[in-house]
């Protein structure tokens, strides 16, 4: 496998680099690590392997179509699957639902790909749930587990599964990830957000792109969709919101938080909270889809959909 994108965990990926000659990838993945530590990266990587068609041991080749689909966010076979609200852990009907999903063959490829976020946070039912899948779900189907604790998971679930637990990434190679990353940054900015990270790249990296300035800016972008969406129009909202569709990967999870804050914000001081609930809820499922999908697409046809159907 060729996963040369994920910083540091060389044991990690010198234990899936043969993979694909021999046994081949398995049908479910715990991967668990502490939030900023590259589950995301792991699970987009190994979801890309997993339908790419490339010769086995170059698997994700990130350049043929089932690749650039994955990371595009668009491929049709990979689903990722959250609770529904701030922190809420997925529910047993949502793994129903996805159950009855599975069972409908591949769209594309021979291959159906699943990532639970949080699902350490699955109740047992949800987890029983999800065991019987494991055991008896159809052979096409892929499911990556995300979880800050593998220990989170019911043992019997945690026995169907292989469990790939992400490291902290050493301060040199923080560093040196750090620099091809942010060119612009100065080497004393770079080389301070690898010591504060504890090994953690996704922290340094949220605090290397959080300037004064883009945040300010964000800040008034957040506030314009928040005006849209509570009042406007629904021509007037799909152009507010078409700077969703602008943002880069790493940015539109910070402008979706920001939304969210000013959406909860005004809600204690309206009477009327209809759209502002409504946008909340919204907000949280694109900000769900986004987390796998390097661009989700379409996002401001969605907020439109979504607001005025
Ligand atoms: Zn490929």
């Amino acid at each position: 496998m060729e996963l040369s994108s994920l910083a540091g965990n060389s044991r990690l990926k010198e234990l899936l680099s043969h993979r694909e000659e021999g046994r081949g990838l398995s049908h479910a993945y715990i991967i668990s690590g502490p939030a900023g530590s590259g589950r995301h990266t792991l699970a987009r990587l190994l979801a890309a392997a997993m339908v790419c068609t490339a010769h086995p041991g170059s698997r994700p080749c990130g350049r043929c179509a089932p690749c650039k689909k994955v990371f595009g966010g668009i491929h049709p076979d990979v689903a990722v699957i959250s609770g529904v609200g701030e922190g809420k852990p997925i529910t047993v009907d949502q793994i129903r639902s996805l159950r009855a999903d599975a069972h409908i063959r591949p769209n594309e490829g021979e291959r159906k790909v699943y990532l639970l976020e949080g699902a350490d946070q699955m109740n047992a039912a949800a987890q029983n749930a999800m065991l019987k899948l494991l055991e008896e779900g159809p052979q096409y189907a892929a499911f990556l587990l995300l979880a800050e604790n593998g220990g989170g998971l019911l043992q019997t679930v945690r026995s169907r599964c292989e469990e790939l637990t992400l490291s902290p990434v050493p301060v040199k190679e923080c560093q040196d990830w750090l620099e091809k990353r942010f060119p612009q940054k100065t080497g004393e900015e770079v080389r301070q957000a690898a010591l504060d990270c504890q090994g953690l790249l996704g922290r340094a990296v949220e605090r290397l792109e959080g300037t004064a300035e883009s945040l300010q800016a964000r800040e008034s972008q957040a506030v314009k969709l928040a005006d849209a969406l509570e009042t406007r129009t629904e021509l007037e909202l799909f152009e507010a919101a078409m700077v969703l569709d602008k943002q880069s990967r790493e940015e539109l999870p910070r402008l979706l938080d920001a939304l969210e804050r000013e959406l909860t914000g005004r809600m204690a001081r309206r009477q009327d909270r209809r759209r502002l609930f409504r946008g909340v809820e919204l907000t949280r499922q694109i900000r769900a889809a986004a987390r796998l999908n390097a661009n989700p697409g379409q996002l401001a046809g969605w907020l439109c959909a979504g607001m005025f159907i």
